[in-house]
């Protein structure tokens, strides 16, 4: 089949009148300057696919509820409480449901690949479920079912605090041994079976949840794929993290890993201009989710000098609170711009449009994140593609790196997304939003009742 766009944007620009040929899923042929064949489908203007680095699927389903007031200072910590008790009694049925629901808004948003940060592995009681893989075939049923892009992360959590301290009966459904893990992440490879294009890497949750001999003896599983870690969201766990090593979370992972480009630290928000540099000559992705760091008041990412010493940026939906791919872009700018009282902060250099240069950053960084060397609209890369309608007025008049400033910053809309070249959006709707919705809507009447 072929797809016509007015204007795409490639991996060297923007072309005009360009003629995609997909085959198996893949872009084989690209031309620009042509007319559309007689059977084309034509479409205004396409642009790739985006990668979401970081998602816990099942937490969209409390997306709202921790916004009320509490006794005392509301935080992070109280958040995460709110969060355990949501979690307390899910099926793998309602987890399947809600990670579906979140997994067609993100492909309505403009991501076509998620990196699923995967840690409910445990039954309800706190024990494995007969099938250790339960919960892991539910999250690769909802990338099936929606047909979006999947790298699995199976996630290793074995304890509540630095030095080993033992897990409180909130963490009950996250704990594994070594080898019980082991044994998750061959689980995570046999699930995603024939998905196309999916992959499996692994997730030591954070440097509190691990101790160092465990950290050593999961990290090899990768086996080559992506390794991601929550790292420096939160002051208090690198404060913690110094009383019990004297080194900061960030620099802590820079000492004693192998940290590079396999690596996806995510968050790093609280970095000192050393780490920040150590890590941005690492090689290794920050997994930036700010949506969510503004929801859970975590703190800003030191983003403009952490681009300016060509520090790499993925982007992610993290706690699922809003999956809005173009607002996160525009969350990570706005924060810089607000503490630093000043405009287009992050496009790197002048003439430059900050939403092309947060575009481009997201879409390679991402997916080096996810363990995708295939990007963007070229030949033999996977035929992930979102289009905007010319008709929608947010792109009128505009042409070039102004369609992304329209996308990103001026409200503009996703028309049609194509997953593996599969058409799963139209008109701004995924094809089977209304069955997964209804899905959706009984599982959390289940839940919150
Ligand atoms: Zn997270």
């Amino acid at each position: 089949m072929a797809l016509w766009f007015g204007t795409a944007l490639l991996p060297d620009g923007w072309a005009s009148n360009v003629r995609l040929t997909i085959a198996d899923g893949r872009i084989t042929h690209i031309e620009s300057g042509v007319e559309a064949g007689p059977d084309d489908e034509r479409h205004g203007i396409a642009i790739p696919g985006l990668c979401n680095v970081h998602s816990h699927g099942f937490q969209r389903g409390m997306a709202g509820l921790a916004e009320v007031r509490g006794p005392a200072g509301d935080n992070f910590w109280t958040w995460r409480e709110v969060m355990y008790h949501f979690l307390d009694r899910l099926t793998p049925e309602q987890v399947e449901a809600i990670t579906a629901l979140a997994y067609i808004e993100m492909l309505e948003s403009g991501f076509t690949r998620v990196g699923e940060f995967h840690y409910l592995h445990n039954d309800p009681s706190g024990a494995p479920y007969a099938n250790i893989g339960e919960l892991s075939e539910r999250v690769v049923a909802a990338a099936s079912e929606t047909d979006i892009g999947l790298t699995l992360l199976p996630v290793f959590y074995a304890h509540s605090n630095f030095g080993g301290a033992p897990p409180t009966h909130g963490q009950r459904r996250f704990i594994s041994t070594v080898d019980g893990f082991a044994k998750l992440v061959d689980a995570g490879r046999k699930a995603i079976g024939n998905l196309p294009d999916a992959n499996v890497g692994v997730a030591p949750h954070s440097l509190r949840a691990v101790t160092p001999e465990e950290f050593t003896a999961i990290v090899p599983l990768a086996n080559g794929g992506p390794i991601h870690i929550h790292a420096a969201e939160q002051v208090k766990e690198v404060d913690d993290c110094v009383a019990w090593s004297g080194a900061r979370a960030v620099e802590w992972l820079l000492d004693h890993a192998d940290v590079d480009s396999r690596w996806c630290l995510v968050h790093a928000t609280h970095v000192t201009p050393a780490e920040r540099s150590r890590l941005a000559r690492s090689g290794a992705v920050a997994g930036l989710c700010p949506i969510t760091e503004a929801n859970l008041g975590d703190g800003i990412f030191p983003a403009k000098d952490y681009m300016g010493e060509g520090g790499r940026i993925g982007f992610g939906t993290d706690s699922n609170i809003l999956i809005d791919a173009p607002g996160e872009l525009r969350a990570l700018e706005y924060a810089q711009r607000l503490s630093g009282r000043a405009r287009n902060v992050l496009a790197v250099r002048e003439g430059r449009s900050t939403g092309r240069t947060l575009f481009d950053a997201g879409l390679s960084s991402g997916a080096q994140a996810l363990g995708q060397s295939r990007i963007g609209i070229s030949e033999g890369a996977p035929a992930d593609i979102v289009s905007f309608d010319s008709a929608d007025l947010a792109y009128a008049g505009r042409k070039g790196d102004a369609l992304l400033d329209a996308w990103i910053f001026a409200g503009g809309k996703v028309d049609c997304v194509w997953r593996g070249g599969r058409k799963v959006v139209h008109n701004g709707r995924h094809i089977w939003r209304d069955s997964i919705a209804t899905r959706y809507r009984r599982a959390l009447e289940s839940v919150l009742e």
